[in-house]
C-alpha cells in the first residue's frame, strides 16, 4: 500500500500521527484524500454534525505597539499620526452596539503599548461586566507578558485579577509558529514559544479555557508546522485546557516582511493536517476572514467544523489588505450551501440556536 494510504488508515483506526508521518502527509498526500480523512474524523469529534459560527466583536484598544514584528501591519509607532488608544467610553459604546446586534462574545486585543497602565485594561473588564452580560474572551500571551511587566506582578497574579476583574478566557493569538529561529526572523522582540505556552498552562491552571492559533505561510517549513502543532498537543495532553485551534495565513500586505500570499491549496492541506494531528483538541476552526467565503466553506470538509466569529468589527487582517466581511444570515447560508447545518454557539461552544 502506498505509504501515505497507510498513514491515513492508521489514523482512521486510532492510531496517533506522529511527526515524521506527518510530513509524509505534508510531502506525498494528495488533498481529496486528506480532506476526506479530516472530514471523518472531524465527524467522530464533532457528533452533532453542526456547523458552528460565534457573533464578536474584536475590539482593538490601541494600536500602538513595541513590540514591531515584522509580519504586522496593524501597529503604529507613538508618534504616528495614526496612533490611537480607545478610551473606556469609546470602548462600552462598541461594546453597547455589539451586544444589541446579538453578539455573545467580546474580544480585546490590542498592541503592547508602553504608556497604559495595568488598571486600565482592569478598569475597562469591570465596566464591561457591570453593563453588560457578554462573555469576554481577551488578551493573548503577549500582552499577558507585558501585563506582568508593567505591573510588576507574576503571570498567575496577572491571571488572578484580570479573572476576578471579569475574563472569562483567553484567545490564542501571538503563537505565529511557536519554533524560535521562526520567531527570531518574523517578530524578533515577541516572546518566546516556551512563554507563549508557559501562558496558556497558568491559564489553563487558574481555569482559564484558551484558544491556540497558528500563522502559517511566512518563512516556516512543514517542519515547524508540525513541531507547531506538536507543542500544542503535549500541553493539551497536560492540561485539557484548549477549546480549538485556529489556523490562519499571513497577510504579507503593507508588512515589513513582505512576500506573497500562501496558496489556498496550502491552506487546506494544513487545515486537514492539523485535524489529523491534534487529536485531543476538540474544535478546529475555518479561516474565512483571510481566505474568503468560498475557502471558508470547503474548509467545513477538510477537517474544520466551525467558522469562528462573524466578527462586526475586525482590524488586524484589514491593515494587511485582507478584508472579508460578512452577516449572519450569509454565514448561515454559506454553512447550508455547504450542505452542513449551521448553529449559532457562544465561546463555550454550547450551542445557542440552530438554524435546519
Ligand atoms: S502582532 Fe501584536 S505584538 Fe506584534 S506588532 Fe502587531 S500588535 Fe504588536
Amino acid at each position: 500500500m502506498i505509504n501515505y494510504r497507510k498513514i491515513l488508515n492508521n489514523i482512521l483506526m486510532g492510531k496517533r500521527l506522529d511527526k515524521k508521518d506527518a510530513l509524509t502527509l505534508y510531502q506525498e498526500a494528495p488533498l481529496p484524500e486528506l480532506g476526506d480523512t479530516a472530514n471523518q474524523i472531524s465527524g467522530r469529534f464533532n457528533k452533532t454534525g453542526f456547523s458552528t459560527f460565534v457573533i464578536d466583536r474584536n475590539i482593538n484598544y490601541t494600536n500602538i505597539c513595541q513590540t514591531q514584528c515584522k509580519f504586522c501591519a496593524f501597529y503604529r509607532k507613538t508618534d504616528s499620526p495614526d496612533a490611537y488608544v480607545l478610551s473606556s467610553e469609546e470602548i462600552l459604546r462598541k461594546v453597547e452596539e455589539a451586544y444589541n446586534a446579538g453578539a455573545t462574545q467580546i474580544m480585546l486585543q490590542g498592541g503592547l503599548n508602553p504608556d497604559l497602565p495595568f488598571d486600565y485594561y482592569i478598569d475597562i473588564l469591570k465596566k464591561i461586566k457591570s453593563k453588560f452580560r457578554i462573555y469576554i474572551h481577551s488578551f493573548s500571551p503577549p500582552e499577558i507578558i507585558h501585563f506582568t511587566k508593567i505591573s510588576n506582578f507574576s503571570i498567575p497574579m496577572v491571571l488572578n485579577k484580570l479573572k476576578d476583574a471579569g475574563l472569562d478566557s483567553i484567545p490564542g493569538g501571538g503563537a505565529e509558529i511557536l519554533v524560535d529561529h521562526v520567531r527570531k526572523t518574523i517578530s524578533p522582540k515577541k516572546i518566546s514559544g516556551t512563554e507563549w505556552l508557559g501562558v496558556m498552562e497558568q491559564a489553563h491552571n487558574a481555569g482559564f479555557k484558551t484558544t491556540a492559533t497558528m500563522m502559517m505561510g511566512s518563512v516556516e517549513n512543514f517542519g515547524d508546522r508540525i513541531m507547531h502543532m506538536e507543542f500544542i498537543r503535549s500541553l493539551q495532553d497536560k492540561t485539557s485546557g484548549f477549546r480549538a485551534f485556529i489556523p490562519w495565513t499571513f497577510q504579507p500586505g503593507f508588512t515589513e516582511l513582505g512576500g506573497t500570499k500562501n496558496s489556498r491549496y496550502d491552506y487546506l492541506k494544513t487545515l486537514a493536517i492539523s485535524r489529523l494531528f491534534l487529536d485531543n483538541i476538540i474544535n478546529i476552526q475555518g479561516s474565512w476572514v483571510t481566505q474568503g467565503k468560498d475557502i471558508g466553506q470547503l474548509s467545513l470538509w477538510f477537517g474544520a467544523n466551525d467558522l469562528g466569529s462573524i466578527m462586526l468589527e475586525e482590524n488586524v487582517v484589514k491593515a494587511a489588505g485582507t478584508s472579508y466581511q460578512i452577516t449572519r444570515n450569509e454565514i448561515i447560508q454559506l454553512i447550508r450551501d455547504a450542505s452542513k447545518i449551521p448553529a449559532e454557539r457562544n465561546t463555550e461552544y454550547n450551542i445557542i440556536k440552530i438554524f435546519n
